[in-house]
């Protein structure tokens, strides 16, 4: 990692910590494992992001509808997709040190593997050497390991118990498609969304929120018509409706598109349920990497659920001359933490006060008012006056029936204005003695830090359009 780059995402780490978006998870501990807590302030920007998607891919659609499902489900489940089978890294160890790491991430690893498979000579460079330790030749042939998390569901321990943390919210969608079918009368092309926790068991989980074993995903299964036999890519238009969907959600919530790149995967590493899949890969101050994915999952899932369960998961159109199919399906899935890495990677800015003839500079961070933790803040100009106090508590109050709103009253103004910046707060609203005798107050705007005046009976009507635009 170059050096901006590193110092990027330490400031990052340093800066979520110090303002209470994320913790390391267990601190008091010494923590454990690249795990991680979302604080006060992460909560409501993870929240806020979760239900815009909400909004937007569910309320505002009518192809849609929404699931919850739960996180232990019955272990045939991971049979039928395959996850039990396939869903596995190769694993290398070290002789020298034991430490172990995913295959792939080894540099000079597959030709080596390759060179001891069809005992072809290596030059003794091309041998790769242990990442942690530096040793050639150290390494051992590598070992699949099984991804998912195991746990045991009632008192005993032994294998007709053995459950597993999903690795996917997918599957809960699959498994309830007759469910949905039987109770919403939705017709193709229609999706089901869900947004929840999935735990994968990586090897080497890292870069802060980027990969952790425990995420959330925000996913969802859109169903097709069957595809034209006449026409093998007619399921591409809705692939290409998503892929675009996509990428309107990633400019709308503030990811500049040209940190973007649209990785078309080639066959052999795609996941083994999918025929064509598209990585949105981000920028990240550690390299490009993928921030979302969309794949097409052809009807392996229902397919594998009914097989496997004996249950008819076929769609029945209205059509009576059209034989039951299973639905093929397209899955644009997006993971929470990485929206929440790429917009604090996004919004988080340090520049020159231009207000200020000091040349002080600030950090303020960016976000879409939408996005924000707190919409706005309120301030009583001065603490030890209580007329201006009484003022501004109404003020507040009556803002925070609508919006997070937070509320300072410590320090000079100036302060609270740059605490606020920093945390990405659009507006704060300063009470002060023109207030009392003309009932206005002064907005000022986290980005131009222009200030005017508003009638505290304009102040809602005045913070929803600019917050909901
Ligand atoms: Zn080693």
């Amino acid at each position: 990692m170059a050096k901006d780059s590193q110092n990027l995402m330490e400031k990052i780490v340093g800066f979520a910590k110090r303002r209470g978006f994320i913790f390391p998870g267990s601190e008091i501990y010494g923590g454990l494992a690249n795990t991680w807590d979302y604080g006060p302030l992460g909560v409501e920007l993870k929240n806020n992001i979760k239900q815009l998607w909400w909004k937007r891919f569910v309320q505002e659609r009518d192809d849609m509808v929404g699931l919850d499902t739960a996180i232990i489900m019955n272990p045939k489940v991971w049979e039928a997709s395959g996850h039990l089978k396939g869903f596995s890294d190769p694993l290398v160890e070290c002789r020298e040190c034991h430490q172990r790491f995913k295959a792939d991430e080894i540099k000079g690893f597959a030709a080596w593997v390759k060179s001891v498979k069809t005992k072809a000579a290596l030059a003794p460079d091309k041998i790769p050497a242990c990442p942690n330790c530096n040793t050639i030749g150290s390494l051992m042939k590598p070992k699949m390991f099984n991804l998912m998390f195991k746990t045991f569901l009632g008192p005993s321990e032994d294998s007709s118990s053995t459950v597993y943390l999903r690795p996917e919210t997918a599957q809960g969608m699959f498994v309830n498609f007759k469910n949905v079918l039987d109770t919403t009368r939705k017709t193709l092309p229609f999706g089901i969304a869900q947004i929840g926790k999935a735990f994968r068991n990586e090897i080497t989980p890292g870069n802060f929120i980027f990969r952790t074993r425990e995420f959330e995903q925000m996913e969802i299964e859109y169903f097709i018509p069957e595809p034209d036999p006449e026409n093998e890519a007619s399921w591409r238009k809705y692939f290409d409706m998503w892929q675009m969907e996509m990428m309107s959600w990633i400019r709308d919530i503030g990811i500049r598109p040209e940190k973007i790149v649209e990785h078309d995967v080639p066959e052999g590493e795609r996941a083994h349920y999918s025929k064509k899949t598209i990585d949105f890969l981000y920028e990240f101050p550690f390299g490009q990497d993928e921030l979302y994915g969309l794949a097409y999952r052809t009807d392996f899932d229902l397919k594998n659920q009914e097989k496997a369960s004996g249950v008819n998961l076929k769609y029945k159109s209205a059509n009576k001359e059209e034989a039951p199919y299973w639905p093929p399906t397209i899955e644009p899935s997006l993971g929470v933490d990485r929206t929440v890495l790429a917009l604090l990677l996004e919004a988080y800015a340090e520049e020159k006060d231009p207000s200020t003839k000091l040349g002080a500079s600030r950090v303020v961070l960016k976000l879409k008012p939408q996005l924000a933790p707190y919409k706005a803040a309120v301030f009583p100009l001065l603490a030890n006056k209580p007329e201006l106090v009484a003022l501004a508590k109404n003020v507040y109050n009556d803002l925070r029936k609508d919006f997070m709103v937070a509320w300072d009253d410590r320090g000079n103004i100036g302060k609270r204005y740059y605490s606020q910046d920093e945390i990405g707060t659009p507006y704060c609203i300063t009470v002060d003695f023109e207030s009392l005798e003309k009932k206005d107050i002064t907005v000022r705007d986290r980005d131009t830090m222009k200030q005017e005046r508003i009638k505290i009976s304009d102040l809602l009507p005045y913070l929803r359009e600019k917050i909901c635009a």
